[in-house]
């Protein structure tokens, strides 16, 4: 048995591996617009549909909110100095990354406030929403 291929054989072949490949580009990008769909972004952290926090970086659910000790840089006589701060954040466990809540005007907020307003926005006080689960991104 020989394995030669004319010219129009090889065309088919390459127009169907073309195909193959474009139906595959597609499928991923479409799965991955699902995905990206599951989460909104609020006060820079992800929430699922149940309101639960999930990491910005990796998706990972947040569990652990807690205060974090770090330094920053302040201006003592002319000189600057590290000075120890402590702050609010979720501890996120598969990637380690420490995620702040920021509203959108740059203040940090603790969880409490955030579930609040996230609470808020979904369940307005004496209606019932047709999609419940729809935030409006940025405004309050
Ligand atoms: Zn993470």
């Amino acid at each position: 048995m020989t394995l030669a291929l004319d010219a129009p054989h090889l065309l088919g072949l390459a127009g169907a591996l073309l195909a193959l490949g474009l139906a595959a580009y597609l499928l991923v990008r479409f799965l991955r617009y699902q995905r990206a769909r599951r989460y909104r972004r609020h006060f820079q952290v992800l929430w699922d549909r149940k309101l639960r926090p999930r990491c910005p970086r990796c998706r990972g659910l947040l569990g652990e909110w807690g205060m974090h000790q770090s330094l920053k840089f302040e201006k003592h006589a002319g000189r600057m100095t590290q000075v120890p701060v402590s702050f609010g954040a979720f501890r996120c466990e598969p990637c380690g990354t420490l995620v702040r809540l920021v509203d959108e005007d740059g203040f940090e907020m603790d969880y409490q406030q955030a579930l609040t307003r996230l609470g808020a926005e979904t369940t307005p006080a004496g209606s019932t929403l047709s999609r419940p689960n729809e935030l409006t991104p940025g405004n309050p």
